[in-house]
């Protein structure tokens, strides 16, 4: 399984010893290396830029941090850091707020002697729409944040000068911090909507793409990463041929992209030749949306010969804030906990010799009444596979997924 990482080498650390393979791993640090990302599940094409040319990697799935790290000064001793912004233009949105988060955690940070250090923030460019940044501009402030508007604005040979409306500045042995660009650019790349941040419809990892997986601290759990790698694997390894899909016909298509447009699982792509579409059949969930848009009636949906499903015996333990009771199937052995982190580890272990699944489900991520109930519960399951799959039994038949019952 070939896997790109994109935008953190902690991640991609991680992702290769999970897989114990670190060469079917390639990582790109940043948005700006990649040029485009096409394709789909099991068969993505990476381009990415070198010094001077391009290079084309192929991918089965694409994993991307959704998190930033907080932007750190290289010199730790320093007693005076300076945030540099818009030095090569407007720095974007995510850019200024996690310039300003770490200034503002910076500052409360002593340095030697027990001395604060002094924090400055350096923006020609000031930003205060969008959701929360008025805050962190407030609290940045009240901890101690020096800003500056800039007119003009230069950094060379360790020397920072500026100017403003009230004079001109020069700044010398401070740790100068300019931020680059990076993965804000992840959403956009990978044609996916914008993300909430509230997390991914069923999975705080799952995307609206097949194969490509965002992985988002959920609640500061220890764990938490591990956890979300740990499903993720264990999602590529299971997935299997899809039963049905939209299929196109070459000789009416008038490659309009109409249906490229409306995807919204990135499932269509123009063939060789740009000349019709061409259905990524692993990637296509059979939505039939792309079938009822086409102008020339091209695509109709088709039916894969289904294998006959086998459920066999099933347990669910389920959060009873995220399933009503009378939703469940009867054949399903369900028992209901007051909160999905709940979840004893022992009975799920127990469970998967006598169930052929044993299903985990909790309230969506930042959903739960219980603070982080939902994150020790997918915790949970993923460490009960991972016992499994020492003991060189199938991990895949424990199950997670988040749910959320209508208000009544
Ligand atoms: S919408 Fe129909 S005609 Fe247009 S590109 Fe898609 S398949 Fe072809
Ligand atoms: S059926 Fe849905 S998922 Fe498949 S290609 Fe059409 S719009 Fe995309």
């Amino acid at each position: 399984m070939k896997i790109a990482v994109l935008g953190d080498s902690f991640l991609c650390e991680k992702i290769s010893s999970a897989t114990g393979d670190a060469h079917q791993i390639s990582f790109y640090g940043t948005g700006s290396e990649i040029a485009s990302i096409r394709g789909g599940f099991q068969e993505f094409i990476v381009k990415s830029r070198s010094s001077s040319s391009f290079i084309e990697t192929n991918a089965d799935s694409i994993i991307f941090s959704s998190y930033s790290s907080p932007i750190a000064p290289s010199e730790s001793a320093c007693s005076t850091v300076a945030f540099f912004l818009d030095a090569d233009g407007e720095s974007s949105d995510s850019i200024t707020r996690r310039c300003l988060e770490s200034a503002s955690a910076l500052a409360l940070v002593k340095g030697e002697k027990k001395k604060s250090r002094q924090i400055l923030f350096l923006a020609k460019y000031v930003r205060t729409a969008g959701s929360g940044m008025e805050t962190l501009y407030k609290t940045a402030r009240s901890n101690g944040v020096l800003f500056f508007k800039y007119n003009e604005a230069s950094y060379s040979g360790g020397v920072l000068t500026f100017k403003d409306g009230d004079g001109e500045y020069l700044l010398e042995g401070a740790s100068v911090v300019q931020p680059q660009e990076e993965s804000s650019s992840y959403e956009k790349l990978l044609s996916l909507c914008k993300m909430p941040s509230a997390g991914f419809f069923l999975h705080p990892s799952l995307t609206l793409r097949r194969g490509v997986y965002a992985v988002k601290p959920m609640s500061g759990l220890f764990g938490e990463i591990d956890a979300q790698i740990s499903f993720i694997l264990g999602d590529l390894a299971s997935q299997a041929e899809p039963l049905s899909y939209a299929q196109v016909d070459k000789d009416k298509c008038a490659a309009c992209l109409t249906c490229m447009r409306v995807c919204p699982h990135g499932a269509m792509m123009l063939d060789e030749g740009g000349s019709s579409m061409r259905n990524l059949n692993k990637s296509c969930f059979a939505c039939g949306i792309c079938a009822g848009m086409c102008p020339a009636k091209a695509i109709t949906m088709k039916a894969a010969s289904a294998p006959a499903l086998k459920l066999g015996r099933r347990k669910l333990f389920y959060c009873e804030n995220c399933l009503n009771a009378s939703d469940i199937p009867p054949e399903i052995d369900a028992e209901a906990l007051i909160c999905g982190g709940g979840v004893e580890m022992e009975k799920i272990l127990k469970c998967s010799s006598l169930y052929d699944t044993v299903s985990v489900a909790s309230c969506f991520p930042e959903s739960c009444r219980h603070g982080d109930g939902n994150a020790k519960a997918l915790l949970f399951a993923s460490r009960c596979r991972e016992y499994l799959r020492c003991a060189g039994a199938d991990e895949f038949k424990i199950k997670f997924f988040n749910s959320s019952k209508p208000l009544r």
